[in-house]
Order: structure tokens, then sequence, then C-alpha cells
């Protein structure tokens, strides 16, 4: 911590413009999307690695979460990241302050997964402070997560700009996440379902949401968490074995793109 902080006070110094990339490793094509983005846009690109406990419930895959860092830091080093914070712990044993979002954060994720947000907000403002981003890149995909700490940086006046990257997909429809790789190859084609009945209903005019909920549930191997549309994007998450996948569309997509041409 004590290094992160003077190599982001040495930037700050030199009035460089540094681009924030926070992740929980295991990085695939996705987080390299956000960290090629903040390579062209800025003079120093940090990506944080940080499994962040906080953000994970008692029951959750905390201790499973793939943690690849050898490979992680290859992948940095081959997309010519500055500096990789990954700390191997972020918390004091008697840390007793945290960031709560009360509006955005309830509901879907947060009420699926209590505590989640309060997490994410608590580790991106310590994360934030200890880089000093100019600018911080998050995915779409987490749509959520994305509003909750937009809200955190305009309501605590947080200096810095958040920029979001639409999501990234396989070949197949399905979104990237480093959670994919816990897929047995059964799961996986049930999880590329899930991805192809959203981008269908996303672009029905009548009633996606309902379309989408009886679509799910007549899909087998899968159980359905939510269904909802928030921010004029389709969420959804679902269960696919023992794990647990989250994506979102925005609705009448193909509709928008044509009226833009
Ligand atoms: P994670 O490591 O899952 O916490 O993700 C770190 C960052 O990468 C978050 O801002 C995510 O929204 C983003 N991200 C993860 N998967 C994707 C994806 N498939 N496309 C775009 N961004 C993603």
């Amino acid at each position: 911590m004590a290094a992160m902080r003077r190599a982001s006070a040495a930037w700050v110094r030199a009035g460089e413009v540094v681009g924030l990339v926070p992740t929980m490793g295991a990085l695939h094509e996705g987080h390299l999307t956000l960290i090629r983005r903040a390579r062209r846009e800025c003079r120093r690109v940090v990506v944080t690695i940080y499994v962040n406990p906080t953000q994970f419930g008692p029951k959750e895959d905390l201790s499973r979460y793939p943690r690849p860092r050898r490979h992680d830091l290859a992948l940095c080093h081959e997309a010519g990241v500055d500096l990789v914070f990954a700390p191997e712990n972020l918390y004091l044993p008697d840390h007793s302050t945290w960031v709560e979002e009360t509006a955005l954060s309830q509901g879907r994720d947060g009420a699926s997964r209590p505590g989640h947000f309060r997490g994410v907000a608590t580790v991106v403002l310590k994360l934030f402070n200890l880089t000093r981003p100019t600018r911080a890149y998050f995915g779409q995909k987490d749509a959520q997560q994305v509003d909750v700490i937009r809200r955190m940086v305009r309501d605590l006046d947080v200096p810095v700009r958040l920029v979001t990257v639409p999501t990234v997909r396989d070949a197949d429809g399905l979104a990237l996440s480093s959670r994919n790789r816990y897929l047995l190859p059964k799961e996986r084609a049930v999880a590329v379902e899930f991805a192809r009945l959203l981008q269908i209903a996303a672009r029905r005019k009548k009633n996606p949401a309902a379309w989408l909920r009886a679509g799910l549930k007549r899909v087998p191997g899968l159980s359905l968490d939510y269904v909802e549309p928030a921010g004029g994007r389709l969420c959804a998450a679902v269960w696919v074995g023992a794990t647990r996948l989250i994506d979102n569309e925005r609705i009448n997509f193909s509709k928008t793109e044509n009226s833009r041409v």
C-alpha cells in the first residue's frame, strides 16, 4: 500500500493522467478491453487485482474464486500496464467504516447478495484513494455496480471521471466472466442459452421481461434469480449449477440502432 501511494503521489505531482481498472483478477478479454481503453486515454494505467472479501456473502465463492496471478501479470505486462496493485489484504483487523449507497443498490443483485454493494463501494473508494485516478474504467456487464459507483462519486464529490465500457461477449454470445471457468461443458451450453434468450428478449417491443422470465423457466439446468428492467436495460441473474451469472442488454437495442442510421 505504501509503494502504491508513493507511485500515485509522484504521478499526481507530475500532473499525469492516471487510469484505473479495478478487477478481481482471472483476467479475460473483457478486462483487457477496459485496460486497452485506459491505455489509449491515459498516461499511466494502474490495474488492481483484489478479490475483495467484503463483497462476498458467507456462502459465496470467495475461497474458490480463481487466482491465476502469474497469468494475470503476464497479460497486464503485454497490455502495457504501468503498475499492477495486487494487495493480499486491504483491511485492518478493526476496520469499521463503510460506504453505503442506499437507493440504487436496492433490488436485483443488492437483494440477492445482501451487503454486496456496501463491500463494492467501500473497496472502490479505498482503491480510488490509494491510486488517485483521473479516470476509472468499469464494465457495463455489472450495470448495477456502475450505477452505485457513479452515485457514490457524485454524492461524495470524488474527483474521478468514470468511463463505462460495453460488455464483451464470447463468439457464442455468453458475456465474458471470470466465473465462466467454473462451468462444466454441459453447463456452458445452458449459460449460452441464457445469453441468447436475453438478447432476443431485449429486442422485443412488448414486455421483454415477462417473455424472458417465461423463457428462462423452461431451460433445464437453469434456475432463475431475477429478471428486471432497470435504466433502459433488461437485467437478469441466473444460477447454472453452483455458478451465478448476471447479464444485461439495452432494451429494443436493434430498434435504437436502426433509428440512428
Ligand atoms: P471483475 O474482475 O469481475 O470484478 O471485473 C472487473 C471489471 O471488469 C468490472 O468493471 C467489470 O464490469 C468488468 N468486466 C467484467 N466482465 C466484463 C465483460 N465481459 N465485458 C466488459 N467488462 C467486463
